[in-house]
């Protein structure tokens, strides 16, 4: 297993000698090429397209994020990366007859203020807290807007540590020194594809130091614990957090079952590679999650983390996403190709062109290792 990740960013980002223990993020600078999210209706299944919960005005329209009422008290904040990174992640909030409940920090304050704004618009009840749905940067480093403004910020009970332990060394890290095994990454390249990974990885990893030395870090204060559902009454409206393994460890969905919505976080990447860097990133429990999900109601509006809103359709593509990685990788498993030319090897099908990957060493790459992981476990 010794040589399991050798191109795992994760492993670049733990050697010690110039980090004492990252493993952080996605990628944004890469997301700033993106071609612009669908609209609406190209994406969505016909049922959901069709369905009358989901308003087709938005309430508000940024650019880099849409705010739409797809339910009694439920909205959907949808980012589009390609025009800008305010926010980045989707999000949302509830609004009950009592309290109302945000979703997300997003990127930059910025984020977290256009999202709270957005709920001024509709309601002016207290806000009874706002929702990290795991600790990656980019659901996360706005929050420091609602600490300003008394929210209370909920998560993971281990959002606040693994915030701390991956963003924190960079602040103040030495930049060259970081970035020096990610440019000679780059520069022994064997060929263009390898080279292309290899840049985008770097790309990603400058963005990260870059965001996390302009961001005043702040931590969730109110942990919600994992081993259990969590149910929030916000009044005549009841939603239930919960914890689900695969993307980061600290993953929690918000249901609202009455209504058959699912806020998913990460947990869904709508019509995008997943990202799958994470050291708690587990596939075998990702897949087990997305089983879950598609065994939900058929008429389930899915809020994913990066991408449209979406139904079952949604679920079911990423399913495939999953399927065809473990496909082509198993291939190589099984013919003995070493991971870390598996890693490389991998070729996105022509299905799934159009898919973004955030960044090689944070989606496909790790993917591929830590199913490589799990055979050789066995
Ligand atoms: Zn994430």
């Amino acid at each position: 297993m010794a040589d399991l990740s050798k191109n795992d960013v994760s492993k670049f980002l733990s050697r010690r000698s110039f980090l004492t223990h990252t493993s952080c993020f996605g990628a944004y600078y890469a997301l700033a090429q993106l071609v612009p999210l669908p609209a609406l209706g190209e994406t969505l299944g016909a049922s959901v397209n069709a369905d009358s919960r989901v308003s087709q005005t938005p309430l508000v329209d940024k650019g880099f994020a849409v705010v739409r009422k797809i339910g009694n008290g439920l909205y959907a904040t949808i980012s589009d990366p390609s025009k800008g990174a305010t926010t980045l992640c989707n999000g949302g909030f509830l609004v009950g007859k009592d309290a109302a409940m945000l979703l997300e920090g997003f990127t930059t304050t910025g984020g977290a203020a256009f999202q709270m704004e957005a709920l001024r618009m509709v309601t002016q009840v207290p806000v009874k807290g706002a929702l990290d749905t795991h600790y990656h940067f980019d659901h996360s480093m706005g929050n420091s807007y609602y600490g300003a403004n008394g929210v209370p910020l909920w998560a993971h009970a281990n959002v606040a540590r693994r915030i701390v332990e991956n963003y924190s060394p960079l602040q103040g890290a030495d930049k060259a020194a970081m970035l020096a095994p990610f440019e000679k990454a780059v520069k022994d390249a064997k060929n263009d594809t390898e080279k292309a990974h290899a840049q985008s990885d770097l790309n990603a990893v400058t963005t990260v130091y870059s965001l996390s030395n302009a961001t005043v870090l702040a931590l969730p204060n109110h942990p919600v614990d994992p081993s259990k559902p969590t149910t929030v009454d916000l009044g005549g409206l009841t939603a239930i957090i919960e914890h689900l393994p695969g993307h980061s460890g600290t993953d929690m969905i918000v249901r609202v079952p009455e209504q058959n919505v699912v806020y998913t976080g990460d947990l869904l990447f709508n019509g995008w590679y997943p990202v799958c860097f994470d050291e708690k990133a587990t596939i075998s429990g990702w897949r087990a999650t997305l089983a879950k999900f598609a065994a939900m109601d058929k008429e389930t509006i899915f809020v994913p983390g990066h991408g449209q809103l979406c139904g079952q359709e949604g679920i079911a593509t990423l399913r495939e996403v999953f399927d065809d990685i473990s496909a082509q990788a198993e291939k190589m498993f099984h013919a003995g190709v070493p991971v870390a030319e598996a890693q490389q090897r991998y070729v996105v099908p022509d299905k799934f062109k159009n898919f973004p990957v955030f960044a090689w060493g944070f989606t496909i790459s790790p993917a591929i290792a830590k199913l490589y992981g799990e055979w050789q476990s066995k």
